[in-house]
């Protein structure tokens, strides 16, 4: 890929190989990994990088769309794909049946239109249901899941390969979290009753399967851990390492007196002489305008201020005293030298989460894989 512009995101294949590697030691034999790779594999390339999960222990792959499940079809991923939320309108099933694409079922209503357009189609393929355990998000309630159970098992053609719930707390609350385990816990014990010995069950997602072993159950869904992303202050977990950096070059160099206002509204005003640096990178990047005055970067070596607002296009740093060069590389996220800058740096500038700052470096950063 041609680009002229000195901005871009290096993608780490062998930090991500490792990772699915170490994610796989930490479950163990019986329990598979799907790797999720929606919103383009939070951002790092899913087209890139799902050959890589399936080859290093990943068994199948969560994406959110159809859109998702078909780029992965269409760039010749064989592997069972399952869409993590519900398919809507409910014709759109016969797409999912086309493409071979799994689907989530999250009523009965859906799980009956479903089984119209494999008549229809004169197809099969599995279905995963969600059950709501406590996210509030998309999933029929743990009474409802025993009526389509007891649905699905008077319609034996209809596979249900999974039976899944989603954490919504487990970072902050362990009382809800135990209790969300003991509501798909008992489902789960009817279900393998009811004669569901095949069906896979699982809850967990990073969090989840780093803090809990008990939510590993037949399969877990890891998503930011695959990315290298580590809960913070948490010695406990997968050992994984960050897979994307964030490169840009200084395009720009000026020395300015004191009282020199810096970028939109000057918000910084220079109290001194100083060397301003202004960097090819800014919101339409997906460098977020809250860290604007808050933000750090890496240059020579040293971690540098972003001064004044970021724009559109470009932010600037203070460079005083570098020697700092046109053409000087700058590190946005990664290392340099001995230092380094984290995706949770950048979300505690933000006030955000790292999977927002991933998500958010925009589609003109183009992405290299290394
Ligand atoms: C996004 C998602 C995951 C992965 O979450 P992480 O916190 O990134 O591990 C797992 N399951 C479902 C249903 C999801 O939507």
């Amino acid at each position: 890929m041609t680009f002229y512009r000195p901005t871009w995101v290096e993608i780490s294949t062998s930090a991500f190989a490792d990772n699915v590697r170490v994610l796989k030691s930490w479950v163990g034999p019986s329990v598979q990994i799907m790797a999720v790779l929606k919103a383009d594999a939070y951002g790092h390339g899913a087209v890139a990088l799902a050959p890589v999960a399936l080859a290093n222990g990943a068994s199948s792959i969560g994406v959110s769309s159809l859109e998702e499940a078909i780029q992965l079809r269409e760039a010749g991923i064989k592997s069972p794909l399952l869409i993590l939320g519900g398919i809507y309108p409910l014709e759109n099933f016969e797409v999912a049946l086309r493409y071979n694409i799994t689907p989530t079922v999250a009523s009965l209503e859906a799980a009956q239109e479903l089984e119209r357009a494999e008549r229809k189609m004169g197809a099969n393929i599995p279905l995963h249901l969600k059950v709501d355990t406590g996210m509030g998000r998309i999933g029929v309630s743990p009474e409802g899941a025993k009526k389509v159970l007891d649905w699905l098992f008077e319609h034996p053609h209809l596979t249900l390969a999974g039976v899944y719930s989603h954490f919504s707390s487990v970072s902050t609350d362990p009382q809800f979290t135990r209790r969300q385990l003991k509501i798909f816990e008992e489902l789960k014990d009817q279900a393998r009753r009811m004669g569901f010995t095949e069906t896979a069950f699982h809850l967990a997602n990073s969090a989840g399967l780093s803090r809990y072993r008990e939510s590993h159950h037949d399969l877990v869904r890891p998503g930011i851990v695959l990315y290298g992303i580590r809960e913070r202050g948490k010695a406990r977990g997968p050992a994984v390492s960050p897979v994307l950096s964030w490169q840009t070059k200084v395009i720009y160099l000026k020395k300015v007196a004191a009282r020199t206002p810096i970028s939109y509204g000057q918000t910084f005003v220079t109290k001194k002489r100083m060397e301003i640096a202004t960097l090819p990178v800014g919101y339409a990047d997906g460098i977020p305008r809250a860290v604007s005055n808050k933000g750090f970067v890496l240059i020579k070596g040293k971690k540098r201020p972003i001064l004044g607002r970021v724009t559109m296009d470009h932010i600037m740093i203070d460079a005083t005293g570098l020697n700092a060069q046109i053409g000087e590389p700058v590190v946005l996220m990664g290392q340099q030298g001995s230092q380094s800058i984290h995706v949770s740096d950048w979300a505690a500038w933000a006030g955000t989460i790292s999977y927002e700052i991933f998500c958010g470096i925009s589609k003109r950063v183009p992405r290299v894989v290394v």
